[in-house]
């Protein structure tokens, strides 16, 4: 069980006799901690967080064991970002710049500006298929929340909507967070689809309903109106690593003996940082001086 954490949770629902699925998350939480590991500027952040909230909503649709990467790869000056989630709501990230700002654009953090031209890559692993599903297309907006639902519905074949969005305080933190995703089920009439389109036309962006108190069932009762929407599990959800100091061993290790014994004699140790979360590991010169004395590639 994952404690569900203030301004972070996720509900999955139902429509329109099951042939639409739905899924809508608060991550106020999520991206706040993402921006505090990162020090990521406003709209790093918006980016960072937009990609995070689409991670943790595709998340919510897939088996167990299931895992998927989210890569944005353009020619701004943010120049990548990168989102890996296992589902069941935990989920990680990081940019390449995230001292990256823009000045606003109608009054919205420009994200498209930020990442630029380029392409979208999505990975999913499935322990039941050998190989990893890729898929790699070029961005549509570069507003994050277009070009996953352009994903969805080309390289998935599942009509889909997504509304993403991040809200920065003027101080810089977050002050609202969270996204939908809705999808039409094979077997469901692809006219729905248009429906919730029109639904979402008439409503306002997800940080202002973030804002002004909609939880994910208000944000997905507004989104399948008249669709005889079913609330289904509700589940929390965090910005989470895997990374551990055995990681970070086996890592080192990698580099080799020789790489290992010049470390210990120009800096007497080693600082080594997860680019996914930020956590700083400090391995000292006893430690160094064990790993060196490891059998050679036993990583
Ligand atoms: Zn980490």
């Amino acid at each position: 069980m994952i404690p569900r954490a203030p301004g972070a949770m996720l509900l999955s629902a139902s429509a329109a006799g099951d042939t639409v699925r739905a899924h809508a998350a608060i991550t106020t939480g999520v991206v706040e901690e993402a921006r505090r590991r990162h020090g990521t500027y406003p709209t790093a952040t918006a980016a960072l967080g937009r990609t995070l909230t689409a991670g943790l909503l595709i998340g919510a649709t897939m088996k167990d064991e299931e895992r998927l990467s989210i890569e944005l790869v353009g020619d701004g000056p943010l120049r990548r970002v990168m989102v890996t989630t296992t589902g069941l709501g935990s989920v990680r990230g990081y940019v390449a710049r995230p001292a990256t700002h823009l000045p606003s654009k109608r009054g919205k953090l420009d994200v498209a500006g930020a990442i630029g031209r380029g392409l979208l890559c999505v990975i999913r692993t499935q322990p039941w298929n050998k190989e990893p599903y890729r898929s790699i297309m070029e961005l549509v907006s570069g507003e994050i929340g277009h070009d996953i639902a352009h994903y969805l519905v080309t390289s998935e074949q599942i009509p889909s909507a997504v509304g993403l969005g991040v809200f920065v305080n003027r101080d810089g933190d977050v002050g609202a967070a969270g996204g939908f995703l809705v999808q039409v089920l094979s077997g469901g009439e692809e006219r729905l689809i248009e429906r919730i389109e029109a639904n979402i036309a008439t409503l306002p962006p997800v940080t202002t309903l973030v804002r002004d108190g909609f939880g994910p069932g208000e944000i997905l009762d507004a989104v399948l109106a008249d669709l005889d929407m079913r609330a289904g599990s509700e589940q929390g959800v965090q910005f989470s690593c895997p990374c551990t100091r055995e990681r970070v061993f086996g890592a080192l290790l990698l580099l080799g003996r020789a790489e290992i014994e010049d470390m210990i004699a120009r800096e007497g140790q080693a600082e080594v940082r997860c680019e996914f979360c930020s956590e700083r590991y400090l391995v000292d010169r006893d430690e160094l001086t064990v790993l060196a004395a490891e059998p050679q590639g036993s990583a």
